[in-house]
C-alpha cells in the first residue's frame, strides 16, 4: 500500500486534487473490484457510493460487460473511423437513435469532448444555414459542462473556472431553477417558471447571436445535485423554439437511468405529479412516476421533443472505458450534407467510436433491455428511499431530495474541510464518497442491495453524528 501511495505521488498528477493533501490524505489504492465494491491492496473494503465519479451503473468486473469486450479483442481493438466503419459503432449508433429519435451519433471521448462537439455543431450549423452570427452560448448559473477551454466556457463553477477566466470565450449565464432558491411559499414549479422567464427576456434581447443553450436536465450534479421541476425544460423547450436557438441536453451525468428514466429531458413532456420541495425543510414527494414510465413506451419522441443535441457519456459505457457521444435532429444533420468539405462538420479524435467502448455501450444497452432496468430501479429507489428516511430526518440535513437514483442533502453546519473530512470518515465505516462542499450525496450503482443501502445509510449517520465532522 505504501509502495503504490509513494510512487502514485511521485508519478501520477491526480484531477481535482491539491496533490500536496496527499500527505496527509492518501488516495486508496484500490487492487480490484467486485459490484458495488473497490477492494484495495490490503483487501480492505469500501462500497463504491458515487459510482466512481458516476459512470458506474451494473458494478465494478460486471460479467455480462467483460465478456463483450473480452469477445471484441479477439476481433478488432481500434480502428480509425474516418475511411473505416465496423460493426459495434454502427449498432451501437443505430440503437442510440432508437432511444432518443436523434439520429447520426457523432463520437468523442469523454463528456468534455461531447460538450465541445456539441457546441462547435450548433454554431457551425447556423453558418451553414446563412446567420454566422448566431455563434453565442447560454448556459445556467452553478451549471458543468467538463473543464476543457470550450467546455470551461459555458461551466459556471467558480472553483474550476476562475482562474482560467483570460483563456475562455465569453458566454451568459441564466438563472438556475434549482428548488431549493424557490422564494419563501413559492413551489418549485413557479420558481422554474420564474427563471424560464429570465432566460426569455435574454433570447428576446439577444438570439439573432445566440446558437444553444445548454443545460443539464433536472439535476445539476456538480453545483451539488440540484434538482429542478421538469417544468423548465418544458417551457424553456418553447422558448428555443420560439427564438430560433438549439437546446443542447447535457445528460452526461443524468442520462442512463439516473433520474428514473432512460434520459432525464423525457420528464419535460410529462411533469411529475408531486413537485420538488420549495422551501427549507420540506421533504421531497416521491418522484417516482406512476404506469406509463417503461423504457418501452416511446421515450424517442420524449427526447427528441426535447432537446435539439443530446450529449451522452459517463454510463454510456457502465463506467467501463471513456466513450461520449453527441446525437442530432435530421434538420441539423442535413445543414451539414452536400459537395463542399468545409460544409461537413470539421472535428475529429483519434480514437472517435473505439471498438472495445462501443461493445461496453451495447452489453450495457443489452442490460437495460433483458433486466427491464428502468423499471426494477423504480422498485429499489422506492426501498432505499425508505432506508434513507432517518437520514432525511437527521437534524444536520437540509433539503434533503431523492429523484430516481440520486439522493442528496446539505448540511446545515458545514465548515471549511467539511467534505474532506466527511470522505476519511465514511472510509473509515468501508465508504467511498466525496460531498461536494457542504451537499452529502449517493449515486450508488444500479446493481447495490438493500442490504449495502442500508449498510450506507447508517455509514451516513454515524459520520453525522460526530460533531467534529
Ligand atoms: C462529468 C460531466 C461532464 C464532463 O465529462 P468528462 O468525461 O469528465 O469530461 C460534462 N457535463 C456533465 C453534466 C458532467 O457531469
Amino acid at each position: 500500500m505504501d509502495n503504490l501511495i509513494s510512487r502514485t505521488r511521485a508519478a501520477v498528477w491526480h484531477p481535482c486534487t491539491q496533490m500536496k493533501q496527499l500527505e496527509t490524505a492518501p488516495p486508496l489504492a484500490i487492487a480490484r473490484g467486485e459490484g458495488a465494491w473497490l477492494i484495495d491492496v490490503d483487501g480492505r473494503r469500501y462500497l463504491d457510493a458515487v459510482s466512481s465519479w458516476w459512470v458506474n451503473l451494473f458494478g465494478h468486473c460486471n460479467p455480462r460487460i467483460n465478456a463483450a469486450i473480452t469477445d471484441q479483442l479477439g476481433r478488432i481493438e481500434h480502428v480509425m473511423l474516418a475511411g473505416a466503419t465496423h460493426e459495434p459503432v454502427v449498432a451501437l449508433s443505430e440503437r442510440l437513435a432508437a432511444l432518443t429519435g436523434l439520429g447520426h451519433a457523432f463520437y468523442g471521448s469523454d463528456g468534455a469532448s461531447a460538450t465541445e462537439i456539441a457546441l462547435k455543431m450548433s454554431a457551425h450549423y447556423w453558418r451553414n444555414v446563412g446567420q454566422p452570427g448566431k455563434n453565442g452560448f447560454i448556459s445556467l448559473q452553478n451549471g458543468y459542462h467538463g473543464e476543457t477551454v470550450g467546455a470551461l466556457s459555458v461551466t459556471d463553477i467558480p472553483l474550476f473556472k476562475a482562474t482560467y477566466e483570460p483563456l475562455l470565450r465569453h458566454t451568459v449565464q441564466v438563472p438556475t431553477p434549482d428548488a431549493r432558491l424557490a422564494g419563501p411559499g413559492e413551489s418549485a414549479e413557479a420558481y422554474a417558471l420564474r427563471c424560464a422567464d429570465a432566460l426569455e427576456a435574454h433570447l428576446a434581447a439577444h438570439a439573432d447571436e445566440t446558437a444553444a443553450f445548454i443545460v443539464e436536465p433536472l439535476v445539476q450534479g456538480a453545483a451539488g445535485m440540484a434538482m429542478y421541476h421538469p417544468a423548465y425544460l418544458t417551457r424553456v423547450r418553447e422558448l428555443c423554439d420560439q427564438y430560433k436557438v438549439h437546446l443542447i441536453a447535457d445528460e452526461i451525468a443524468v442520462g442512463f437511468g439516473r433520474t428514473g428514466t432512460m434520459f432525464a429531458c423525457e420528464q419535460a413532456s410529462h411533469p411529475p405529479p408531486d413537485p420538488l420541495p420549495s422551501r427549507e425543510g420540506e421533504r421531497s414527494p416521491s418522484p417516482l412516476r406512476g404506469e406509463g414510465w417503461g423504457e418501452g413506451e416511446c421515450s424517442q419522441n420524449r427526447v427528441s421533443r426535447v432537446a435539439d443535441f443530446i450529449c451522452l457519456s459517463k454510463g454510456i459505457t457502465g463506467g467501463y472505458l471513456p466513450l461520449s457521444a453527441v446525437l442530432t435532429t435530421d434538420d441539423v444533420y442535413a445543414a451539414f450534407y452536400g459537395d463542399a468539405t468545409a460544409r461537413g462538420f470539421l472535428h475529429s479524435h483519434s480514437y472517435t467510436g473505439n471498438p472495445l467502448a462501443c461493445r461496453a455501450a451495447l452489453a450495457v444497452l443489452d442490460i437495460f433491455e433483458h433486466d427491464n432496468v428502468i423499471a426494477a430501479n423504480r422498485v429499489k429507489a422506492i426501498e432505499f428511499k425508505r432506508l434513507m428516511e432517518e437520514v432525511a430526518a437527521h437534524t444536520r440535513a437540509r433539503h434533503f431530495r431523492h429523484l430516481g437514483m440520486i439522493w442528496a442533502f446539505d448540511v446545515a453546519d458545514a465548515t471549511p474541510g467539511f467534505s474532506a473530512r466527511f470522505h476519511q470518515a465514511a472510509l473509515a465505516q468501508g465508504v467511498f464518497m466525496r460531498p461536494i462542499g457542504g451537499t452529502v450525496y449517493v449515486m450508488p450503482p444500479y446493481v447495490t442491495s438493500a442490504d449495502e443501502m442500508r449498510g450506507l445509510a447508517d455509514a451516513i449517520l454515524a459520520c453525522l453524528s460526530d460533531p467534529e465532522i
